[in-house]
């Protein structure tokens, strides 16, 4: 099956050699081809260049993509996308006045999502979370990063993690799977947060493993959650299974989250909301991608991920979407580019590598999504007709997205 099109008003993300991310200074360039033709043959990028140049070829389809652009789809590299029910009323009680605090204590927060997620059927679950990944498909996302961390005990994060498994088996977009048992600490262990953490080590850990459930590890490093030494011990025992860590840090407190995953030799480190001198110096030289997560900080109402310090210290940045039923209920990254532009200060051509090649790479997936290069999946974005390609974040809550195709077949 051999796809085209042609006409292509502007073609993003070429890159004729692969890259592995992209960092600092590099970050601010991104290859374009104007006026371009795109053979996809199969599920992969065959060919592409100026329409000029257009060579004879035979496709079975045809496209003209006059006045529009192609991309390389989304690559959201930090999700929760797998739980079950909403929480609409804790968010009508914040706007009512009601403190973090207040509602916890009625039982919100992430227990609540927990206990949902532990009454609720796995079918069910499967079905919930289903709707949402053909949600963020159908907004751009053509590869995905799921988390578990609602269920909180043995059956409840095994119920997420076949989940995730199912979801990864009956879609196409590729899905990388996180085990986040550390999440919060469920009620019973109150002011025994070791003893929680050697539970998740001895009797969780071990059979995620063993179902080959998780390719990676994830934990909440946060004051009030869990610590640093909480922390180097579930992810020294994560990778005795060899599952590399992706972490939340540096949410609302930095307390040396960022330097553990380093050691770790942590994938990614994701939040960054607070950022000490220090914690950029930790990141240097390292092979860890920091991750933002802006629609996390607008609907929270804290700080944005100091972007312009992380790229001017020469790092790499990658962004994503958070989805979860407390602090991100949205998995739209048109919405978080856009954000990152317009709170951030990213620049487009920063924002789009972010949310390509760099949310590829939190993935271990940059050698196969992420950019338009020959021999890559076709996942690609087919946008409307716009005026250039700062239109996309700039045009802030505009669908401006045309087509989605995951493997050269169209998914809207
Ligand atoms: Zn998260």
């Amino acid at each position: 099956m051999k796809l085209l099109f042609t006409d292509i008003k502007e073609l993003l993300q070429v890159r004729e050699t692969a890259v592995e991310k992209l960092s600092g200074e590099e970050m601010k360039e991104l290859p374009t081809i104007k006026n371009a033709w795109l053979l996809i043959e199969d599920d992969k990028i065959s060919d592409f260049g100026k329409m000029e140049d257009l060579p004879e070829i035979k496709a079975d389809e045809t496209i003209n993509a006059q006045g529009k652009i192609v991309l390389p789809s989304w690559c959201d590299s930090h999700t929760h996308i797998v739980y079950a029910g909403n929480r609409e009323q804790e968010f009508v009680d914040r706007i009512n006045g009601l403190s973090y605090e207040e509602i916890a204590n009625r039982g919100g927060g992430i227990l609540n999502s927990a206990k949902t997620l532990q009454e609720t059927s796995e079918e069910e679950v499967y079905r919930q979370s289903a709707q949402r990944l053909e949600e963020v498909m159908s907004l751009g996302t053509g590869a995905v990063e799921i988390k578990s961390g609602y269920g909180l005990t043995k059956e409840g994060e095994l119920k997420m993690l076949r989940v995730i498994k199912k979801l990864k088996e009956n879609y196409p977009i590729p899905i990388k799977s996180t085990f986040l048992g550390a999440h919060a600490l469920p009620k019973e262990y109150k002011g025994n947060t070791a003893a929680y953490i050697d539970k998740v080590i001895n009797e969780i850990l071990p059979e995620v493993a063993k179902e080959k459930l998780a390719e990676y590890i994830d934990i909440f490093c946060e004051q009030g959650y869990f610590t640093v030494e909480d922390t180097h011990r579930l992810l020294s025992a994560a990778k005795a299974y060899g599952m590399k860590p992706k972490i939340h840090v540096n949410q609302f407190h930095a307390i040396g989250g960022i330097q553990a995953g380093v050691e770790h030799e942590a994938l990614s480190v994701d939040h960054l909301e607070v950022m000490r001198p220090e914690d950029i110096e930790s990141l240097k030289n390292t092979a860890t991608m920091p991750v933002a997560l802006p629609t996390c900080s607008l609907y929270l109402s804290i700080p944005y991920t100091p972007a312009r310090e992380i790229l001017e210290a020469g790092l790499p940045l990658a962004l994503a979407t958070d989805f979860n039923p407390g602090s991100t209920p949205s998995g739209n990254m048109n919405l978080v580019v856009s954000l990152a532009c317009i709170k951030m200060k990213m620049t487009p051509e920063e924002a789009i590598n972010a949310a390509t090649i760099n949310g590829a790479y939190a993935m271990d997936l940059s050698e196969t999504h992420g950019s338009i290069t020959k021999g890559k999946k076709a996942n690609i974005i087919l946008t409307k007709e716009i005026p250039s390609y700062a239109f996309l974040p700039y045009a802030f809550g505009t669908n401006s997205i045309d087509y989605v195709f995951i493997n050269g077949k169209k998914v809207k």
